[in-house]
């Protein structure tokens, strides 16, 4: 379960500047989780951290598929 980016992602970075909880990466970048590093998802485009995304739980659309240029992020 979660939102993910797909391949139509064209890297314009939109979703990553609107995510309140900074969970969206740049592609190849790694993450930070309470000290300990992660891989990053993709090193192609665009990803979602999904141990750090709420979902946006409050918020009636994610802010990411909002701004999202390409109808990129989906739900799994
Ligand atoms: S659903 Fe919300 S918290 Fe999760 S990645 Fe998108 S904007 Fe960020
Ligand atoms: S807003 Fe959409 S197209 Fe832009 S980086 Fe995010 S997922 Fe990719």
């Amino acid at each position: 379960m979660g939102y993910y980016i797909t391949e139509e992602c064209i890297n314009c970075g939109a979703c990553a500047v609107e995510c309140p909880t900074n969970a969206i990466f740049e592609p190849g970048k790694k993450y930070k989780i309470e000290e300990k590093i992660y891989d990053a998802v993709s090193s192609v485009h665009f990803y979602i951290a999904s141990f750090i995304c709420d979902e946006c739980k409050n918020i009636n659309e994610p802010k990411c598929v909002a701004v999202c240029p390409m109808n990129s992020i989906e739900r799994s």
